[in-house]
Formats: structure tokens, C-alpha cells, sequence
């Protein structure tokens, strides 16, 4: 029930892509985002062009490379698929940039991980749609510019702190996503089970939807294990009671919350009278990498309330000790 793409395993890589909206209009939620790429999508396309480059971050699994392929898709262009760590020197981004047909899409996941070498490659890349390569070695060395296709660069980070000021500016669109709520879920898990054929109800699909911590990829994969339950232990049908059996046998509480964010709260409460303590002491406490703490928990806490960020760290809040049944006593707990 990890939301971060590079611990799924390839089962789940498979079933996302079945899963995976091909077009605008199967894509639920974040209207205000496709509201405004319908537009330049719908202008680059009347005008002849390539779209503007796109920047989109937000935490894992909330749509990022769902919503790239569907903008490829929507403009009729290819779509190349790579990412930041992959990339390892500037002929590697050369030979994905000089392959690229005009107006095609190319989509650099985790761009924040780039080297800065190869960043500052992609520059001329995206400005100019010009590179520089090398031709032969030692004394005949020399650099020939090479013009590119237009084409269109997508980046998606789920660390937006991280990227460099010139990499941002660079973008033409930069689009922020946001979790989803109980209701946008609820349609998200329907239309899944529809397409898995597995008969749900109604409040069964909204008992997932609400304890999915506002990430379509989590409310997917609990969707499938709460399949599995009901196909063992139930009709095959998801009924609310299946679905509250699943949920709690996976460790999901009745607010969503999984394992690791219960254990940031607890730790935080319990180790540290509730804050304010830093991200890094929480980080080595709870044995999870700080950036991840950061980028991948926190939002989530701090936007349902539970957590404050202040400028002494982290601070738990009336609604955390409540949660987790303890008393807040000035600082401390009983
Ligand atoms: P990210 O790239 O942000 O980590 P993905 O685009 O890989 O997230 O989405 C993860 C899964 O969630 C995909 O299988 C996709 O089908 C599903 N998903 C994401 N956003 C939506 C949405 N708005 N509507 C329907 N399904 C979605």
C-alpha cells in the first residue's frame, strides 16, 4: 500500500496500466488543471504546434504520469517515458531528445534527480529545441549543434522544493495536484471495479474511497486486496462489511491513516510530548528517509489536521492526540 511508484511490484505496474485513464474525460477530478489543459492543448493543436512544456508535482500516485499520457494521447503525439535517475550522462538524454518526432511528449519523471549536468543539457533542449553532441574523440574533437523536432517536455516531481530555479522556469504550464476527496475517490474506485468486473456497492466503494489517504493509486490497490477478501471470504461481491474486514486486516484505520503516518503521530506524541521537534529527529525516530517524510506523509497530515509546521519543527495537534486516544496536557500527555 506504498504510494511511491518504485516499491510497487510488476503485477501492480500492470494493473495500473488497465486501470489507467486514456482521455480527459475519464479523468476524475483536478478540474481546475484540466480545465486549462484542454485549452492549450486544444490552442497547440489548432495552431500546428508542440504544447508548452508541463511541470506537474504533487505527491505519488495522485495522476502525474496518468495525466502525461493522457495529454500525449489527447494531442495525438508519442509518448517517450524516462526519469530523472535513469538519465545518466547528456548522450543518454541526446539519443531520447534526437528520436523524437514533431510535437511528441517526452516525460521525465522525478525530474528533481537529475544530475546537473544532464539539467543543463536539457536546457537549450527546451528553450531552443537545439543541442550541442560531440563528434569523434582526442584531437578531432569538435561540437556540432544539432536542431531538434519540437516537442514537449513534461516533468513531474513530487519534490518541487528540490527543482533549480532556471530547470522551473523553463516550463511554460506548472500545475500543483491535489488529493482528492472522499466523493472524487468514491467514483475513481467504481469506475475500477467496473472495468476489474468486480460487483461493489455503493458504500462499500465510498469505505475505500474515504480510507484511501486522497491518493487514487492507494484507493486502486485497496480496492484489489478488498477483492480478494470478498472473493475468499465473501460472495466476490464488495459489500461494506467485506470492505471494513479488508480494510482493518490491512492496517488501514478508520481514518485513512496507514501504519507510517500513525507512527509519525505516535512518535511525535509519545517520544517527543508532541512537538515541536525537527523533521530530521522524526525522520531517524520513526527509520523512514526525510524527504519522504516531507513530501510523501506530511501533506496529508498537516492538510486533514493532524500535524502543524512550525518554525521550531513539527507539532502534533488537539485532533492527532484525539486520534490516537491520548490527552493533551500542556505539552505533555496522560
Ligand atoms: P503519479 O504519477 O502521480 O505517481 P499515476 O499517474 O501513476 O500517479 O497514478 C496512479 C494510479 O492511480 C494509476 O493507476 C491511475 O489509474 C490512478 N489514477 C490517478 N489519478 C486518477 C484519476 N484522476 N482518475 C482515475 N484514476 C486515476
Amino acid at each position: 500500500l506504498d504510494p511511491q511508484p518504485e516499491r510497487l511490484s510488476n503485477a501492480e505496474r500492470e494493473i495500473e496500466k488497465v486501470l489507467r485513464p486514456q482521455v480527459f474525460e475519464d479523468f476524475t477530478g483536478q478540474f481546475k488543471i484540466l480545465e486549462n489543459l484542454r485549452i492549450f492543448v486544444q490552442a497547440a493543436k489548432l495552431r500546428g504546434e508542440a504544447l508548452d512544456h508541463v511541470l506537474l508535482h504533487g505527491p505519488p500516485g495522485l495522476g502525474k504520469t496518468t495525466l502525461s499520457n493522457i495529454i500525449a494521447n489527447e494531442m495525438g503525439v508519442n509518448i517517450k517515458i524516462t526519469s530523472g535517475p535513469v538519465l545518466d550522462k547528456p548522450g543518454d538524454l541526446a539519443g531520447l531528445l534526437t528520436n523524437l518526432e514533431a510535437g511528441d511528449v517526452l516525460f521525465i519523471d522525478e525530474i528533481h534527480r537529475l544530475s546537473p549536468l544532464v539539467e543543463e543539457y536539457l536546457y537549450s533542449a527546451m528553450e531552443d529545441f537545439k543541442i550541442d553532441i560531440m563528434l569523434e574523440t582526442g584531437p578531432n574533437a569538435r561540437s556540432v549543434q544539432l536542431s531538434l523536432n519540437p516537442f514537449t517536455l513534461i516533468g513531474a516531481t513530487t519534490r518541487s522544493g528540490l527543482l533549480t530555479a532556471p530547470l522551473r522556469a523553463r516550463f511554460g504550464i506548472n500545475s500543483r495536484l491535489e488529493y482528492y476527496d472522499a466523493k472524487l475517490l468514491t467514483t475513481i474506485v467504481l469506475r475500477s471495479s467496473a472495468i476489474l468486473r468486480t460487483p461493489i456497492s455503493d458504500e462499500a466503494a465510498y469505505e475505500i474511497a474515504r480510507r484511501s489517504r486522497g491518493t487514487p493509486r492507494i484507493a486502486n490497490a485497496l480496492l484489489r486486496r478488498t477483492r480478494d477478501f470478498a472473493q475468499i471470504k465473501g460472495t466476490g461481491t464488495i459489500d461494506t462489511g467485506i470492505a471494513k474486514f479488508a480494510l482493518n486486516a490491512l492496517n488501514v484505520d478508520e481514518h485513512g491513516l496507514d501504519e507510517m503516518d500513525n507512527k509519525i503521530l505516535v512518535t511525535i506524541i509519545d517520544k517527543f510530548k508532541g512537538g515541536p521537534v525537527g523533521l530530521k529527529t522524526i525522520a531517524t525516530a520513526v527509520g523512514e528517509d526525510e524527504g519522504t517524510i516531507e513530501e510523501v506523509y506530511e501533506p496529508f497530515l498537516i492538510q486533514e489536521g493532524y500535524l502543524m509546521r512550525t518554525s521550531r519543527g513539527r507539532e502534533c495537534t488537539e485532533i492527532a492526540y484525539r486520534h490516537l486516544g491520548r490527552l493533551k496536557t500542556g505539552g505533555g500527555t496522560l
